[in-house]
Parts: structure tokens; sequence; C-alpha cells
């Protein structure tokens, strides 16, 4: 199986998980949240070859690492993987949008000058805005919006802009989550869990549980959850030709 968005690096117990994340799933992304957890958490999980660490700075902590950019930037010519990046203008953070613009477009620049990157995007409350950006940059290389939960509109726009999708349990459970994830292209879609942040009946969900969206997105496409599930390994393989997922 796979989670192609999770925070495995903060589980309380993240070290004593990685023995069975990489027995239980076949890929699994950790993303980061700031280039300095990006260099240590590689270094901590080093070793895992299904374990896949994202180059990231997470929009809701923008303001406390903004000092961090220039590293993030640096950084992204050995890093294959970019994530997690984005926009936040949900209450909460907007105001730290002007600052949040500053890293996200310097990231996306440097990714498009980088020959691409497949990265794994945050985009709650400022859709619109973050599909600008990857227009602005063609050559980025494959946006993954991760928790996609802007309208219908939105989604054809980033559907058109060659945009691909990472769905989890906890966007499933409600109506408009499904109603989006009917509307993806099956063959444009991977699992993820979000986790710890991300949970299930109070417990945080696990990189193995992604795969649980299988069934959801099988009655949502008219098709069987195996079905949905081999797409969900051939889409990998398309994303990342060199990941071994075998
Ligand atoms: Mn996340």
């Amino acid at each position: 199986m796979i989670d192609f968005h999770c925070h495995l690096d903060l589980y309380p117990d993240a070290l004593a998980l990685l023995p069975q994340v990489s027995a239980r799933n076949l890929f699994t992304l950790v993303v980061t949240t700031s280039p300095r957890a990006f260099l240590a958490t590689s270094r901590v999980f080093a070793g895992h070859s299904r374990i896949h660490v994202g180059l990231g700075l997470h929009p809701e902590v923008a303001a406390a690492k903004v000092g961090e950019v220039d590293q993030l930037v640096a950084l992204v010519k050995g890093a294959p993987i970019v994530g997690e990046i984005g926009l936040d203008g949900s209450p909460r953070f907007r105001a730290t949008l002007p600052t949040q613009r500053r890293i996200f477009s310097a990231v996306i620049a440097e990714c498009e000058a980088q020959g691409g990157r497949v990265m794994s995007i945050h985009s709650r409350g400022a859709e619109s805005e973050v599909l600008d950006v990857l227009e602005k940059h063609p050559r980025a290389g494959v946006a993954v919006l991760h928790w996609f939960s802007g309208t219908k509109k939105e989604l054809q726009r980033a559907i058109e802009l060659g945009a691909w999708f990472s769905v989890g349990p906890a966007m499933l459970r409600g109506l408009k989550g499904r109603q989006l994830a009917a509307r993806m292209p099956s063959s444009r879609v991977l699992p993820e869990t979000d986790g710890p942040f991300a949970q299930d009946s109070g417990r945080p969900l696990m990189p193995w549980q992604a795969w649980s969206v299988c069934p959801t997105l099988a009655a949502a496409w008219g098709l069987t959850a195996d079905a949905v599930q081999e797409e969900m390994l051939v889409n990998l393989r398309r994303l990342l030709p060199t990941v071994p997922t075998a």
C-alpha cells in the first residue's frame, strides 16, 4: 500500500514505527515542515528504502521558519520530492500569507529551474492562489494537491493544469470530500493519511491505513476496490518511474 502524504517524523514513537511502516507499505512519503526537519529526518530515516522524505516548509509555520527559505531553495537540487509546501488562507493563518507567498513562489521557481519536481502541496483556503502560482510556473513539475478542499470549479481548473491529488480517509468522511474525489481523474489520484494530524476516532491515522480510501473511491468511480488499488500502484509507478515499488 501507499501513503503519499504523512508526517511520520511527528508521531511520538516515530523511530519505533519505521520497521512496521516499511513492512506494511510499498511506498510512504514523509513530508516535512522545514528544511532543517528534512535534513534531520532524512538522516534518521535513512536505510528504509520504501520510506521517502520530502523537502518542505509548511505554510502554517511560514512566519517561524522564513529564515530557512534560502536553505529550502538550495536543497531543491538534491531533493527528488518536495513537500509539504503551499499556501494556507484559512482564518488562523491568513495573516502570514505575504510571508507564505514569498516562500512558496521561491521554492516553486527553484523546482522549475531544476527541471521539475514531484511536489506535495497544501492549498487550504488558498486554492485559486496556489493554482495561479502553478500556472505561472508550468515546468515546476507535477503538483500533487493534498487534501484538496476547494470548489468544484477550482478542482476543474486544477485538473486542466495537470495536477494530481492525494486523498485520505479523513477527507472522504465528509460529503464534500467525497464529491470532489468523485470528480478527480482516477489516473491522477494517490492515497494519503496526513497522519498524525488526521485522525480516526480520536487516534492518529497510521501510514498503512491510507489504503482504506480504496473502497470509497471505488464506489465514487464505479470501479471495484481491487481495480482502484491496482490503479493507485500504476499511478505511483507513472509518477515516480525510478522508485522501486515491488
Ligand atoms: Mn500535511
